[in-house]
């Protein structure tokens, strides 16, 4: 059996981060994917760009080595001050020559069948040893022949929703009623960016949301749309008036946001539909009902820009991301709960792995509910918010940390996810130097 110093389960956001941070510094690591290429949500979920969070980051060498790679490959821009303006597909690339140089061992399409614990720490995990697929003509072979157990010294759970910890029987924090809507993003091309951003300028010329930027020859912008109270928004008796002719129907106006890709000049990046009639992150029917709306009300936004939108009129959906986008779902319970009033207080800890001034950031499914609060200070996480209360030798990273609904809100942004995978992989070095 192969033994690692780290295995990292997910190779998103967090993990990827943690998986490079770990190699780098030496450790033998190993990195599990289900998909069948690394960055998560950035990638899979097509969620773009990474937001800033403030002057004072702390473990940054990740994120900016991804720049760094990403620039190298033509799939990054600064937009706004902002660097972190990535290109999804060449993420992906961009990712596997980071893990191959910090040599991260890799296994994608990859899914966990069990876990062994021995004296509260998790000792193995049973993977898969092979790809089935409905052409496997020996799906007969006994179940045991298709796995292998991989050993771990210490494991960091980067799945997102937790899925070491449910199976290691870990106890978690989330309630029924904390909640928020998902999306499903997606990417029209064949769009006249010249014709748009002329005519969007003119027609927002508040600029309330609305930023353009020529850089390098290549025309950027942003701009948003929701249905929340007392926000004057320029594009909206566009919504209103399509919801009357029956082009969208009135829950498609709750949130539309759009960006430009670096290296797709002809594509735009949608940050949207939010899907609000739904309940449950980790409930197979209820994300399976999520999809199936979601994907209507994509091809409603296609009729919608091609017939509101100057520049959109040769517009087709290029991409639609395999990977449903939440917010929140499970939370671990770790040595420390952090809480909102640690947050909005700037409390200050003796191991922040995560130190951040993104705002609370909390969707609703109600009309003029949802949260956007800025935080006077700079925040700190501890790493004690990334160890399991259960298992001895079990971390966590990425939005499944152990935070109140609230704070997590904040916390779950890319570069906090980073710098929570970073700072995950450097305290383990430290522990087993
Ligand atoms: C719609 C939406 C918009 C957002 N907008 C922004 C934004 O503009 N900017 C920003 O900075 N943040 C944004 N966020 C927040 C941010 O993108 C996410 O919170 C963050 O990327 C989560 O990172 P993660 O590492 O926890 O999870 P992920 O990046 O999702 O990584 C989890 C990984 O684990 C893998 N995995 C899951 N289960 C298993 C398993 N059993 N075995 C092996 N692998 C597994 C997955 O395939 C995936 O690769 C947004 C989030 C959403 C949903």
């Amino acid at each position: 059996m192969n033994k690692y110093d780290v295995v990292i389960v997910g190779g998103g956001t967090a993990g990827c981060a943690a998986a490079y941070t770990a190699g780098k510094l030496g450790l033998k690591t190993l990195l599990i994917e289900k998909n069948i290429h690394l960055g998560g949500t950035i990638t899979s979920g097509l969620v773009i760009p990474v937001m800033k969070s403030g002057n004072n980051q702390i473990n940054t060498e990740f994120k900016n080595a991804l720049i760094d790679e990403c620039h190298r490959l033509g799939g990054q821009t600064t937009y706004m001050g902002n660097p972190a303006w990535f290109n999804p597909e060449i993420t992906k690339i961009a990712l596997d020559n980071l893990m191959k140089r910090a040599n991260v061992e890799l296994f994608f399409d990859t899914n966990i069948l069990g876990i062994k614990i021995e004296d509260n720490k998790i000792k193995r995990i049973k993977i898969t040893k092979e790809i089935l697929s409905a052409y496997n003509d020996e799906l007969d072979i006994p179940q045991k022949e298709l796995s292998v157990s991989v050993g771990a010294r210490y494991v960091i759970d980067a799945t997102g929703n937790c899925v070491v910890g449910k199976i290691c029987n870990c106890n978690f924090l989330e309630k029924p009623d904390e909640f928020q809507p998902v999306t499903l993003r997606f990417m029209m091309g064949g769009i006249d960016l010249k014709v748009f951003s002329d005519w969007l300028q003119d027609y927002d010329k508040d600029r309330n949301v609305t930023t353009v930027e020529h850089i390098d020859g290549y025309i950027h912008l942003s701009t948003a749309y929701t249905w929340d109270k007392d926000k004057k928004w320029a594009l909206a008796p566009l919504f209103k008036d399509a919801v009357k002719k029956g082009i969208l129907n009135k829950y498609d106006t709750n949130y539309f946001q759009i960006f430009t890709v670096p290296g797709m000049p002809d594509t735009i990046a949608f940050n949207c539909p939010r899907i609000i009639d739904y309940r449950n992150s980790l409930e197979v029917k209820s994300i399976s009902k999520a999809l199936m709306l979601a994907r209507q009300n994509i091809y409603r936004y296609l009729q919608f820009c091609r017939i509101y939108f100057p520049g959109f009129e040769n517009a087709y959906i290029s991409n639609i991301a395999d990977m449903l986008g939440v917010r929140v779902s499970r939370r671990i319970k770790g040595k420390y709960i952090y809480t909102i009033d640690d947050l909005t207080s700037g409390k200050t800890f003796e191991h922040p792995v995560v130190v951040s001034n993104y705002p609370v950031d909390v969707h609703s499914n109600k009309r003029g509910k949802s949260t956007l609060k800025t935080t006077l200070k700079d925040y700190q996480l501890p790493i004690e918010s990334l160890m399991s209360d259960d298992i001895d030798n079990l971390f966590v990273a990425g939005r499944c940390l152990s935070a109140d609904f609230m704070a997590q809100g904040a916390l779950r942004v890319q570069g906090s996810c980073f710098s929570m995978g970073e700072g995950v992989s450097k305290y383990i070095a430290n522990l087993l130097a």
